[in-house]
């Protein structure tokens, strides 16, 4: 996922924004954009009416003093409307880099803080990542930097009378934007800054799940710093000692520093054991005494003395220490019981291939990979042409159980 946040207006909000898993939260289709659908999350609304009002009866009679309720209420909805315009530029920014480089994107969601962006699967290169997670930052500083000269243009042509309404807005678009653009570039994962960070230790050290859990304790201390101010403001707008709209600065820091949490731990805790997969190998797990069926015993005599006697859901057929082929309970299973004495292992068994032997120096996620492709409880490992041992399901769990603790 891409989540993308606000950062801090003037008045009160910081966007942030990540990618991402899909909220679970009920959430609307409101349209498409380079083919991708565009969804609000039910906690858009929330937001939505929060930038509005607080607009509406703060920062708008503050800088534009003597127009009427209803006129900052429709400046406020209309500003609040842009700055989720600028948001979804800005996961459109991610998406289309991403989209070039095939990562399919399911959906953009826009939610309470800010964007997200739901990419089908990780970038290929750190190449890919970085030019992803710069695209967003990008779009935003652009944005931002056009609003601003846009503003000043307009300013210098006619002044602040007739249009002051048009600068109040066009600059505080602007620097929500560039705020956008800045905030997401805090290098602690997932925010886009993080991903960049990931991007450069994944090409460093050659490994992406141990680049993804540094990246994400760097977002682990982010969140924490960014609590810890929000609860630091919040204390001193309370005590008196900073103003009041300081206060809710704060409570919003808050937020953004526990979803930037959360959302770091998640990740730290999704890589830590496939960074143990890919580095643990299949001789390590491999269990070493393989009890093998002969090509010419009946089925009969394998159900008995086999597949029942050993609690096993698959046997390698071996012949002078020669691998044959493969018998699951599914082959056995296949066959009508009536014939089961009357048919060799041999007629039922799959023959041997590469979809079920593999070599002792896999790692175990390759392995756990190739019994998910043929939906195999166990992979013979083979040597020089001799099986070694075989992998199973169980024994890769025991392994993770132990190593776990
Ligand atoms: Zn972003």
């Amino acid at each position: 996922m891409l989540a993308d946040f606000f950062s801090s207006l003037p008045l009160t909000l910081q966007f942030p924004h990540c990618y991402g898993d899909r909220m679970a939260l009920p959430n609307w289709r409101i349209g498409r954009a380079l083919g991708i659908p565009i969804h609000v999350h039910a906690s858009w609304f929330a937001v939505f009416f929060f930038v509005t009002w607080s607009l509406a009866t703060g920062y708008l009679p503050d800088t534009l003093p003597g127009l009427s309720a209803p006129r900052y209420w429709g400046m406020g909805g209309i500003a609040a409307l842009l700055l989720f315009l600028s948001v979804l530029l800005h996961e459109l920014g991610h998406s289309y880099v991403a989209l070039r480089y095939q990562i399919p994107i399911k959906q953009i969601t826009l939610f309470i803080f800010g964007g997200m962006a739901h990419m089908g699967k990780e970038p290929p290169s750190p190449r890919a990542e970085f030019l992803i997670a710069m695209a967003g930052p990008l779009v935003s500083l652009i944005l931002g930097a056009s609003c601003l000269g846009g503003t000043m243009a307009v300013e210098s042509l006619f002044g602040q009378s007739g249009v002051h309404g048009l600068i109040v807005l066009g600059s505080l678009l602007g620097m929500v934007n560039v705020q956008l653009g800045l905030f997401n570039l805090i290098p602690g994962f997932p925010l886009d800054g993080g991903r960049v960070l990931r991007a450069g230790l994944w090409a460093r050290n050659k490994d992406f799940n141990r680049a993804t859990i540094q990246a994400a304790l760097a977002g682990i201390g982010f969140g924490v710093a960014l609590g810890l101010i929000g609860a630091i403001l919040m204390a001193g707008a309370w005590s008196g000692i900073l103003g009041q709209s300081i206060a809710s600065n704060g409570v919003w820091l808050l937020f953004i520093g526990a979803f930037l949490f959360s959302a770091a731990l998640a990740s730290k805790r999704q890589a830590a054991p496939r960074m143990l997969l890919t580095s643990v190998t299949v001789r390590q797990v491999m269990v070493q005494r393989v009890v093998t069926l002969l090509p010419d015993m009946t089925v009969q005599d394998a159900v008995d003395q086999y597949f029942i006697a050993q609690g096993c859901g698959e046997f390698p057929v071996c012949e002078a220490r020669q691998l044959l082929g493969m018998v699951t309970v599914r082959d056995v299973h296949a066959l009508p019981t009536a014939l089961w004495p009357w048919r060799r292992v041999r007629e039922i068994m799959r023959p041997t291939s590469t979809a079920f032997c593999i070599p002792p120096d896999w790692s175990i996620m390759q392995a756990m990979d190739r019994m998910a492709q043929g939906g195999w409880d166990c992979l013979v490992v083979m040597e020089n042409g001799e099986i070694v041992g075989l992998v199973t399901q169980s024994a890769i769990a025991h392994y993770i159980q132990l190593h776990k603790a």
